[in-house]
C-alpha cells in the first residue's frame, strides 16, 4: 500500500488526452492506494462552485466520487488555476480541502505539502498578484459576478499568464532555493512534495546539517505521471510507462 501525490492536471473539456489519463488513473492505479492527495491545479481554471453542474466538470466530480466511495481518502490542495474551488465541491466529490502549506507524518516521516507557487519568491510580481486574489475582498468581488462573465474574467488571466511565461526567466518562474529551505526549517526539515512549476525532479537540500528530499510532480500536458510513497520511500510513476 501507499500514498499517491499528484498535481498540475490542468484539466478541461479541450484536453482529452490528459482528462482520460485522469479517469483511467483514478479506477486503476489510485484504487489500492491508501490515500491520494491532490496538489493543486486539478483544473485548468475553476470559476466557482456554481460551476459543478457544467458537463465535464461534473463528470471529474463523479469520477472523484467514485474513488471516495471505494475508501481511498482524496484531498485537494488549491493551485493557483483552481483557488476558488469551495466547500461545495468538496461535499459533491467527497474529498477534502487541505490548507497550503499542510504538514503531516506519513509511514512514520514528516512530510510538507504545498501547492508550489508560494516558493516562488523572485516572481514579484506574481507575489503581488497572489496577496491580492487570495483576499476575501477579491474572491467575494469574483464570484458576485454572473457565472458568464466570471468565466470571461479567469479565461482572461489565464491567458495573460500564459502569455507572461514566455516573458519571464527560467529562474524568476522556478523555485527559490532560498525560500525552499527556509519553509524546510521552518517546519522541522520534512520531505518536501509540489507542483507548480512542471519540473518533475527529486531534489536533495541540506539544511542547518539535515538531508531533506523534495520531489516536484509532473505536470499532466504529455502524460500521467504520480509519486507513490510508502514507508520504504518515494517513486515518480509515469502512466504511460507502467
Ligand atoms: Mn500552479
Amino acid at each position: 500500500m501507499s500514498t499517491l501525490f499528484i498535481s498540475d492536471l490542468h484539466l478541461c473539456a479541450g484536453r482529452p488526452q490528459s482528462n482520460a489519463a485522469f479517469f483511467g488513473f483514478l479506477e486503476r492505479e489510485a484504487r489500492g492506494a491508501d490515500a491520494l492527495y491532490i496538489l493543486g491545479d486539478l483544473f485548468e481554471y475553476w470559476a466557482g462552485d456554481d460551476d459543478l453542474d457544467d458537463p465535464f466538470n461534473a463528470s471529474v466530480v463523479a469520477a472523484l466520487a467514485r474513488l471516495v466511495a471505494s475508501g481511498v481518502p482524496t484531498y485537494l490542495m488549491h493551485g493557483n488555476r483552481d483557488f476558488v474551488i469551495g466547500a461545495a465541491f468538496a461535499r459533491a466529490s467527497g474529498v477534502q480541502l487541505l490548507p497550503d502549506p499542510t504538514l503531516l507524518r506519513l509511514y512514520g516521516q514528516a512530510v510538507l505539502l504545498m501547492h508550489g507557487d508560494t516558493l516562488c519568491t523572485l516572481d514579484l510580481q506574481y507575489q503581488a498578484f497572489r496577496r491580492e486574489a487570495r483576499s476575501e475582498a477579491w474572491i467575494g468581488r469574483l464570484l458576485r459576478q454572473p457565472l458568464v462573465e466570471r468565466k470571461a474574467a479567469v479565461e482572461d488571466l489565464r491567458r495573460k499568464s500564459e502569455q507572461e511565461k514566455h516573458i519571464k526567466s527560467a529562474e524568476i518562474m522556478d523555485v527559490a532555493p532560498a525560500e525552499v529551505e527556509a519553509q524546510l526549517r521552518r517546519y522541522g526539515y520534512p520531505r518536501l512534495i509540489h507542483g507548480h512549476t512542471h519540473r518533475p525532479a527529486r531534489h536533495l537540500h541540506t539544511v542547518d546539517g539535515h538531508a531533506c528530499e523534495r520531489w516536484v510532480l509532473a505536470d499532466w500536458y504529455q502524460e500521467g505521471s504520480y509519486l507513490a510513497c510508502d514507508a520504504s520511500g518515494c517513486r515518480a510513476v509515469s502512466l504511460r510507462a507502467s
